[in-house]
């Protein structure tokens, strides 16, 4: 069994630990807390082993928090830490886990040069391969390059042209917005999403632009792609339907936004509503020559998390990119 951590218990980081928990050849050693928030008592109720900062032990316990030792502590148990700190924390952090010898996997927030490698599992697992510093792209990028990758599977992608509607917050952050506007952000084009896709598939052709829309409960992608050769709408929707960690949805089901998509995560039990694939909107898919357009929705809360599970194998050399994919889809119930 693998020892594994995670820092940064936030929005990434609780669904990250509990998918670790749920590996059957990974153990969570524990996750490391900063603040005795409503997180830390959370994650304590759910019998997870909290570590925090040494100058924090006092004000843990003082809120009934048990703690199992410091971040250090959790760092020198394990084999690997996940990183789901703020961005540019886990640079930070980066010092430490070598100090330690430690291998880590970091998140989309920090720099491209914090790791060895950038990861998409469909993309280049096989590139990850016993690498010690893994980053896992941002939310829309993973979105951008599962949905790349799979097409250029059936035809060769000459170039992207992108154009991402992100949501303004998460649902539980209270003080961001906008609440009443579009923001052309950011206002210049390219924006980051089109460099950061180019991080893993390096000599793709693709500009992005992005707005800023004032919902919390998904990103929306709106794809033009020219390929080198033509396929029809039958061949993408077969490719989508053999590909994992895609789902494709139908106006004939009245499925044409994110609030039904994430009414159906409701619906169907999903822990915390997650939805980890991406969601294309089938009627959507529309060919003419060369040129493919499409639109799909992306959980940003929970789309890089099977992506992490992955980075760890992949780092640890413990499974093929088809075997760990697979494990990682079942365990966490994801559409294979
Ligand atoms: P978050 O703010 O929800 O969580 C970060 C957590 O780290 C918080 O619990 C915070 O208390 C803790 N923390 C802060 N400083 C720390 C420190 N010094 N040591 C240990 N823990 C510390 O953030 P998030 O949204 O989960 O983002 C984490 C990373 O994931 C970022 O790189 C972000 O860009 C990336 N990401 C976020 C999303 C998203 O939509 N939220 C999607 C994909 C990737």
């Amino acid at each position: 069994m693998i020892k594994v951590s995670l820092n940064g218990y936030g929005t990434i980081g609780k669904r990250v630990a509990n998918a670790i928990f749920l590996q059957p050849d990974m153990k969570l050693i524990g996750i490391a807390k900063t603040s005795p928030n409503y997180e830390a008592l959370v994650a304590q109720k759910m019998g997870y082993r909290i570590f925090v900062p040494e100058n924090s032990i006092k004000s843990f316990e003082e809120n009934g928090i048990k703690i199992a030792g410091t971040i250090e502590d959790m760092i020198k148990e394990s084999d690997i830490i996940v990183d789901a700190t703020p961005n540019g924390v886990g640079a930070k952090y980066k010092e430490i886990y070598q100090k330690f010898s430690k291998k880590a996997i970091f998140q989309g927030g920090e720099k491209a040069n914090v790791a060895e490698v950038s990861f998409s599992a469909l993309c280049n697992y096989d590139e990850a391969v016993n690498k010690n510093y893994i980053r896992v792209v941002s939310c829309n990028t993973t979105g951008l390059l599962r949905t790349i990758c799979t097409i250029n599977s059936i035809s060769k992608v000459e170039k992207v042209r992108a154009t991402v509607v992100r949501r303004a917050a998460d649902p539980k952050e209270v003080k961001k917005g906008p609440i009443n506007s579009l923001v052309a952000d950011p206002v210049s084009v390219p924006s980051h999403h089109a460099k950061d896709v180019n991080t893993v598939l390096k000599d793709l052709d693709i500009v992005s632009m992005a707005v800023i829309a004032p919902t919390t409960l998904m990103h929306i992608h709106l794809l033009n792609i020219t390929l080198k050769s033509q396929v029809s709408k039958e061949d993408i929707i077969n490719k989508f339907l053999e590909t994992p960690r895609i789902v494709l949805v139908s106006r004939k089901s009245d499925i044409t936004s994110t609030a039904e998509i994430i009414e159906v995560a409701r619906d169907l039990g999903r822990l915390r509503n997650d939805i980890p694939e991406v969601v294309v909107f089938e009627d959507s898919i529309y060919v003419k020559d060369h040129e493919v357009f499409l639109m799909y929705g992306v959980h940003q809360e929970s789309i890089v998390v099977p992506e992490n599970i992955d980075a760890i194998r992949a780092s640890m050399n413990l499974a093929s990119r088809e075997e760990s994919i697979k494990m990682t889809n079942a365990t966490l119930g994801i559409r294979s």
